[in-house]
């Protein structure tokens, strides 16, 4: 694409970067139902008409709204000690944020501020740069119907992507 950012993070990076940020803070048992609920995300009923829950089609507000909603639900199932009801809303909540960063122009921005210097190795990426996620220049990946479909037809998903 030559916006500089992808509309689909692949389910195995959602998958690694759980793991890896949070593998080592919770049970096994705990870890496979916030991955489960994070990658059921991108399912095809989480694909259609759900902007809010990949950061697509600049609709950031709708976005944070979910986010909050999903922090709320996941405070009050422990509140209430309905753990799997909690881990389900955390997972949910993290695909949200991990598509943030792949699907927006963020990492784009942020490498910017070094323009003509030397570039940062991408562990330096301030992933909370409030000007940046403030910035009118922050965009969030177009989807492009009919022909996101073809993403799900395995011989033409080289030519969706
Ligand atoms: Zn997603």
């Amino acid at each position: 694409m030559s916006t500089g950012y992808n509309r689909q993070m692949l389910t195995q990076y959602h998958i690694e970067i759980t793991l890896q940020a949070l593998g080592e803070y919770f049970s096994p048992r705990a870890m496979s139902a916030i991955t489960y609920a994070n990658i059921h995300q991108d399912g095809l009923r989480g694909q259609f008409g759900h902007d809010e829950y990949h950061f697509d089609n600049n609709a950031f507000e709708k976005t944070y709204a979910y986010i909050e909603k999903q922090r709320a639900l996941t405070l009050s199932a422990l509140g209430q000690r309905k753990p799997v009801a909690a881990w389900s809303a955390f997972g949910r909540m993290i695909h949200t944020v991990q598509d943030f960063y792949a699907h927006s122009n963020y990492v784009a921005l942020w490498l910017a501020l070094f323009d003509g210097q030397a570039q940062p190795a991408s562990s330096k990426i301030d992933p909370v740069d409030l000007t940046l996620i403030h910035s009118p220049d922050l965009r969030c990946g177009k989807t492009y119907y009919p022909f996101e479909l073809l993403y799900y037809w395995r011989p033409a998903r080289p030519f969706a992507l």
